[in-house]
């Protein structure tokens, strides 16, 4: 394969962190050319301009992408981005943990992403309205239950999810669609409870699993969460609920660090008072600059925001024992290979982060049966699956003497290779 293993091992960007992490399973599983090509490379990828115009009559010229990796075991599933740096490599490399992610947890979609590129955090609710019908309209032909399937991710959320779901009905001329077109959506529009809490919950669920192999009492461990955005806010509020002690906390604001644990419910209210603007200021802490969440003496370091943020530079400053990746692609190549040397158990994102995608299966089902599940099912459901898969993935490792990461990425690839000939698409 023309793709240098070696030579993309210090690359920081999500699209060469994907690639790695497949071209290692492929050599382990022994996967030749043919095969390896067919399920390597996107199935499609799509650049598309859109030219909102804002409620002061200002024009943006926006660049949107709509990545649909793999479609061998279901449609594409997978988030929409929107942040001012997100650009083709990273949804790319996203869509392809999609692929990943939705075979490991076993739901029948296949890997997808979406993105625009414009940062959020500054506009009005009718603007960032704005922005998402502008996106819908020029994705429509791109977007469908059997074809792509978008959900919230960074710096998009359920209201958003519901402006799509309206703008594909409207031009329909009806009033509901024919079937589930996003997931993530408000409840009162088809979208399912507990989808907001359940990728915070599922990181909760492995993290616990994590902590009762390792024998290490639950109650005993501090927590450090780097993003306190919807995974993160969800998985610290989680995890204090068990006894926890959240010890520290960082977002684009800043960082705060509280040794005798953060109060999570007064935090969030700290967030709501200050109309969204983060943790800094946070009474009850002290603040810290946000880069030094990875240094932070802790038992359980959960990064929750961006891809590519445990590197190189900063992996050996890392004192927890366990690192529970809620973000997709948080750890480059080559601070995973340090991790590993240094001993400490990474439950990997398409593991880890997989309950908000099982949560949008859920979803997606009762859609097309125009029933509610209650709370009470969604989340035994969400949390055997969680906690199945992780045995599953704990007893691979444990057997072939491979790290989580490589367990879950042997599985999950594997079924996708079993979907490509059962499909009878190679002799
Ligand atoms: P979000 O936009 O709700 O929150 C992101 C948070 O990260 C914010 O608090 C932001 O301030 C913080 N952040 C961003 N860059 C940072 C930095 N450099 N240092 C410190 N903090 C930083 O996003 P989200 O939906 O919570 O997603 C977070 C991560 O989880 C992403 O990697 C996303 O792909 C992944 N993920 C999300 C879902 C989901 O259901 N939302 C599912 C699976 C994976």
């Amino acid at each position: 394969m023309g793709i240098e293993i070696d030579n993309m091992k210090t690359k920081n960007n999500i699209l060469h962190t994907s690639l790695y992490n497949f071209n290692l399973s492929a050599e382990r599983l022994d996967l030749d050319d043919a095969i390896r090509r067919k399920i390597l490379g996107p199935k499609e990828k799509v650049e598309i301009s859109i030219d909102p115009v804002l409620s002061n009559g200002k024009v943006l010229n926006l660049k949107a992408y709509i990545v649909k990796h793999n479609d061998i075991l279901g449609p594409a599933k997978g988030g929409i981005r929107m942040t001012s740096d997100v650009c083709l490599d990273d949804i790319t490399g996203l869509a392809m943990e999609m692929t990943w992610k939705t075979s490991l947890i076993g739901v029948p979609f296949g890997g997808g992403k979406s993105g625009i590129n414009f940062d959020p955090t500054s506009l009005s609710p009718s603007d960032k309205e704005i922005i998402i019908r502008a996106f819908t309209r020029g994705a429509r032909h791109h977007i469908g239950p059997e074809i792509y399937i978008p959900a919230p991710d960074m710096g998009t959320n359920e209201r958003d999810m519901g402006h799509i779901r309206d703008c594909i009905s409207y031009s329909e001329g009806t009033s509901i669609t024919k079937g589930c077109f996003v997931t993530g959506k408000p409840i009162i529009l088809g979208g399912i409870v507990g989808r907001r809490e359940a990728t915070g919950k599922g990181v909760v669920y492995t993290t616990l699993a994590m902590c009762e192999e390792l024998v290490l009492d639950i109650t005993k461990m501090r927590v450090a969460v780097q993003g306190f955005g919807n995974v993160g806010s969800v998985a610290a509020a989680e995890i204090a609920k068990c006894g926890v002690k959240v010890v520290a906390i960082a977002d684009l604001s800043g960082g705060i660090v509280n040794s005798d644990g953060l109060d999570i419910d007064a935090l969030l209210q700290h967030i709501i008072n200050n109309g969204d603007h983060g943790v800094k200021g946070f009474k009850k802490a002290t603040e810290i600059d946000k880069n030094e969440i990875f240094g932070i003496d802790c038992d359980i370091l959960i990064p929750a925001a961006a891809g590519s943020q445990i590197t190189a530079e900063n992996v050996k400053k890392i004192k927890a024992k366990i690192i529970a990746e809620g973000a997709n692609a948080p750890t480059t190549p080559e601070a995973d290979g340090i991790l590993n040397q240094r001993q400490i158990h990474v439950i990997p994102d398409i593991l880890c982060n997989a309950g908000g995608v099982f949560v949008s299966y859920l979803e997606y089902t009762q859609e097309t049966q125009r029933e509610q599940m209650t709370i009470t099912q969604v989340e035994q459901r969400l949390s055997g699956r969680m906690r199945q898969r992780f045995s599953e993935v704990y007893d691979f490792a444990k057997e072939k003497g491979l790290t989580m990461r490589e367990a879950a990425m042997d599985i999950a690839v594997r079924r996708v290779v079993e979907g490509v000939y059962a499909r009878g698409l190679l002799p």
